[in-house]
C-alpha cells in the first residue's frame, strides 16, 4: 500500500473485491476495514498477493493462521490480524503433522 507497512491475511472463497468491501463495510469490527477507513489508504489489488490456494476448510483456516503467525514474527511489517489464540494452534500443528503436501 505504497509507504504503507501494515498488511491483513485473509482467506476467501468469493470475488476478492466482494470480500474488501465487506471488510469496508463493516470496519467498525474489522482491523482491516477500520485501518482503511481511517487512514483512508487505499486498497489496491496490485498489492495483493496470492499465498495459497486450497478447498475451504480446516486445511485452508489452518493455512490461513500459518501466514498470520509467520507475518506477526516478521519485523519489518505491522499485521492487522488479531491474534491467533492459543487454541487454534493446537489445530494448527494438528493440520501440519498430518498434512502430506508441504506448506
Ligand atoms: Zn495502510
Amino acid at each position: 500500500m505504497g509507504d504503507c507497512d501494515s498488511i491483513y491475511i485473509g482467506q476467501t472463497g468469493r470475488n476478492l473485491k466482494t470480500r474488501v468491501n465487506e471488510h469496508l463495510n463493516n470496519h467498525e469490527k474489522s482491523p482491516f476495514g477500520s485501518h482503511l477507513h481511517h487512514t483512508k489508504h487505499k486498497f489496491s489489488t496490485d498489492n495483493v498477493r496470492l499465498l495459497h490456494m486450497a478447498e475451504r476448510g480446516r486445511k485452508l483456516t489452518a493455512l490461513e493462521n500459518l501466514e498470520i503467525i509467520k507475518a506477526k514474527n516478521t519485523s519489518n511489517v505491522r499485521v492487522l490480524n488479531e491474534e491467533i489464540p492459543s487454541s487454534t494452534l493446537a489445530d494448527y500443528y494438528y493440520n501440519r503433522i498430518i498434512s502430506t503436501s508441504s506448506l
